[in-house]
C-alpha cells in the first residue's frame, strides 16, 4: 500500500492557482496521507464499518481485509484527489463528506457530486486501475476507512455480493450527475442553495457547518456576491444562521419548501443498497 508515493509526484499543479483561499494541493495532500493512522481500526471488529459498502462485506472477508484496512481523518478543504490522478487508495467515508468538483479552463469550480457514508472516493477503480474523474476536496471532516486500490479489487473479484452493492452505488452515482445536469439548467441559484444544504444536512447528519460564502459559490458555480444576496434572505426568514465561516441550519423544513425536489432525490442515494 504506497499511500506515501502519491506526494512524490504531487508538483501542486496549476489548477491549484484557482482554488484561492483553500489550502494548496500538495500540502493538503500530505496531511491527509499523515492522518491515515496506521493501526487497524480495531472497534471494527466489534461494530462492523460506518459505511454502506464496507458493510457489503460479509463479516471473514472484512476481518481479512482488517489488517490493510486505515483510518484516515479528512479535515475540511483538503484534496484526496486531483482530475486524472491515478487512484491509488480508495477512501470510504464514515462521518466525512467529500465533494467531486469539475474545473473549467478560465478557473470556475462547479460541484458534480457528494460522497460520504453511503459511497467511497476512487470506487470507480475497484474494477481496474483508473485517473480521477473529478477533483475530490473535503467539504465536512470527519473520518474514512482507507484501502489500498489494488487490495480492494481482489477483494470485490471474489465477492459477488460486494460487485451487486458497488454496481448499485455506481448507478446511484450516474443518476446523481444526471441529476445534477437537470438542476443547473433548469433550478434557480436560491433553489439549488436550499437543496444542497439539505443534501449537505442528510448525509452529515448535521446542523451547522464550517462553511463560507466563496465555498458555497465554487459549488454552485456562481459568483460569491449571488450566494451572499440568498443567504441573507435566509437569515431574515429564520431559516439559517451564519457567522465568520460558519453556517447553520434553523429550519430545514423552512428550506424545504423553497429547495426543488433534486435534493430529496439525491438524498435517497444512502438507501439504495
Ligand atoms: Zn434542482
Amino acid at each position: 500500500m504506497n499511500i506515501q508515493g502519491r506526494s512524490s509526484t504531487d508538483t501542486g499543479n496549476g489548477r491549484n492557482g484557482i482554488l484561492r483561499g483553500v489550502t494548496p494541493v500538495s500540502a493538503a495532500r500530505r496531511r491527509v496521507v499523515n492522518n491515515v493512522s496506521t493501526d487497524p481500526p480495531k472497534e471494527d471488529t466489534r461494530l462492523g464499518p460506518a459505511n454502506t459498502i464496507l458493510q457489503a462485506l460479509d463479516h471473514e472477508q472484512f476481518l481479512r481485509l482488517r489488517q490493510f484496512i486505515k483510518r484516515a481523518h479528512l479535515v475540511k478543504d483538503q484534496y484526496v484527489y486531483q482530475q486524472d490522478d491515478e487512484i491509488d487508495m480508495i477512501y470510504f467515508p464514515e462521518t466525512a463528506v467529500v465533494s467531486d468538483f469539475q474545473i473549467l479552463e478560465d478557473g470556475r469550480t462547479i460541484e458534480v457530486g457528494i460522497i460520504a457514508s453511503e459511497g467511497a472516493v476512487g470506487i470507480a477503480s475497484a474494477f481496474g486501475s483508473c485517473r480521477a474523474a473529478n477533483c475530490t476536496q473535503v467539504c465536512v471532516s470527519g473520518s474514512a476507512l482507507a484501502i489500498g486500490r489494488d487490495i480492494f479489487e481482489r477483494a470485490v473479484m471474489s465477492d459477488p455480493r460486494l460487485q451487486r452493492s458497488i454496481h448499485a452505488y455506481l448507478n446511484a452515482q450516474v443518476k446523481q450527475l444526471s441529476q445534477r445536469v437537470v438542476c443547473n439548467t433548469f433550478h434557480s441559484v436560491e433553489q439549488r442553495f436550499c437543496g444542497w444544504l439539505l443534501t449537505l444536512h442528510r448525509r452529515s447528519r448535521r446542523q451547522s457547518f464550517t462553511l463560507t460564502h466563496e465555498h458555497v459559490a465554487r459549488v454552485l458555480g456562481v459568483h460569491r456576491p449571488s450566494v451572499t444576496y440568498i443567504a441573507q434572505a435566509l437569515r431574515d426568514r429564520e431559516l439559517i444562521d451564519y457567522g465568520r465561516a460558519r453556517l447553520e441550519i434553523r429550519n430545514s423544513a423552512g428550506l424545504e419548501q423553497i429547495a426543488c425536489r433534486c435534493s430529496a432525490d439525491q438524498s435517497a442515494l444512502q438507501f439504495v443498497h
